[in-house]
């Protein structure tokens, strides 16, 4: 217990790979097999007429997704980023429009804006949550901005009840991306249905999958038509339908087949059990990693809940003796499910420095523009995957135990750095 860390040549805490995380299983794949056994693997038709919103078990999934979020509307894609996309035309946002982003998040969050013609705006997170600054993104609003996008971060709510006051008092939209979110909550209310539109994502890596995949809620009957319309070929219907305000949509095919939507159904009914096992890990970590006073643990406020996408831990290096960095290649060292980084702030990438986006309306990003992102990323937030490893909750104890050895030797640890002998970013 109180021998060397693994980076500086004592035993890892976990010396073998760690078992991969598979959230589907017996029940997903018979789901799945029913459908191909009937052979409809889609039923879209992207023409007037009853197919024109999808099959048995697209349709079915929709029904069951908006009776669980308690929305009118759930809409289903082949991903969280043309969710994104739709939800950015479905509230009318286009050329010559604004929309503000948190610059901390996946890139789809920003680049949806940019694929319906209108500028991201970013905006800095605050410190606590690393979710958009409600502060910061009032003073943002413009005579252009028609909308903001809050990201769920990592499964931890936004500050939704102030953004929507906000939004609804400028007459703008508020968007969730809740990617990462679902089942969580902000005072009492399921993530994705606070703002006018709340976006999951299916993709394998989140809390529920189906290999790839998206929804969008709403209970805006006319957003939610626009969503069917950029999901399914839209202009096709438009003359036919009547629906003369929306003869500006281009359709795309966004479209999900019935072998995932059956297993997005089966997910959605273990959506409780498949969080309800990530809480638990997390809980016991952050019981563990209290008494550390150099780390802060993720903490929910009174009818919040996070869901722990991943769990977020941010390191205050003068009280380590240690860069953040460099105790988390520490961690690394020791086996242990960690990255040093999340992404780093978007205005980064060459897309949003260098304007090389078709039609390239957004304004040029200068580095520093959001401090509390760029500080957080390069020193002080890193993460863990602990939370969705099988048998997670067995190793929290050895989690500790690596955190610890690693602290009582920061001295050594940090040489060994100043020796440029440990690999940071
Ligand atoms: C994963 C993710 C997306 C994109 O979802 P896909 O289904 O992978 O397209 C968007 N935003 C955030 C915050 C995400 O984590």
């Amino acid at each position: 217990m109180n021998g060397k860390p693994a980076i500086l040549g004592g035993t890892a805490a976990f010396p073998e790979p760690l078992p991969r995380y598979i959230s589907t299983g017996e029940r997903e794949a018979n789901a799945a097999l029913r459908v191909l056994q009937m052979g409809i693997l889609s039923e879209f038709l992207g023409s007037p007429g009853p197919l024109f919103d999808g099959g048995t078990q697209v349709r079915t999934l929709e029904e069951r997704w908006a009776e669980y979020f308690g929305v009118r509307h759930a809409v289903s894609l082949n991903s969280g980023t043309s969710g994104l996309h739709a939800a950015v035309v479905a509230v009318d946002a286009g050329v010559g429009d604004e929309v503000i982003v948190p610059p901390m998040t996946m890139s789809a969050t920003a680049t949806a804006v940019v694929m319906a013609g209108a500028s991201p705006v970013f905006v800095d997170v605050d410190e606590a949550t690393c979710c958009i600054d409600p502060a910061r993104v009032e003073a943002a609003i413009g005579p252009r901005t028609k909308a903001i996008i809050a990201v769920n971060l990592f499964g931890g709510p936004a500050k939704l009840s102030q953004l929507r006051c906000l939004a609804d008092d400028r007459g703008i939209a508020l968007i969730e991306d809740n990617a990462q979110g679902a089942a969580g909550r902000c005072d009492g209310r399921l993530l994705g249905t606070i703002g006018h539109l709340g976006v999951f994502s299916l993709n394998r890596h989140k809390t529920i999958q189906c290999g790839e995949g998206g929804m969008v809620v709403t209970d805006d009957a006319h957003m939610a038509r626009r969503l069917r319309l950029v999901r399914n070929h839209g202009e096709n219907v438009i003359e036919a339908n009547g629906w003369r305000e929306d003869e500006d949509i281009v359709g795309f095919n966004y479209r999900l087949t019935e072998p995932q939507a059956a297993i997005a159904a089966v997910q959605l009914e273990r959506l409780e059990e498949l969080t309800a096992r990530r809480i638990e890990v997390a809980d016991a970590l952050s019981r563990e990693l209290r008494r550390f006073s150099c780390l802060r643990v993720p903490e929910t406020a009174d009818g919040d809940r996070h869901v722990f996408y991943v769990y977020p831990l941010w390191v205050d290096a003068v009280r380590a003796g240690m860069s953040k960095d460099v105790f988390a290649q520490a961690m690394i060292a020791e086996g242990a499910p960690v990255a040093p980084r999340y992404v780093r702030p978007l205005y980064h990438l060459p897309l949003f420095q260098r304007l090389i986006a078709h039609g390239a309306a957004f304004v040029r990003e200068p580095d520093g523009r959001c401090p509390v992102a760029e500080r957080t990323w390069s020193d002080t937030l890193l993460y863990t995957t602990l939370i969705q490893v099988p048998g997670g909750r067995d190793l929290v104890g050895a989690f500790a135990a690596a955190v610890e050895r690693i602290l009582d030797h920061a001295a050594e640890i940090r040489a060994l750095d100043d020796a440029a002998e440990i690999r940071t970013r």
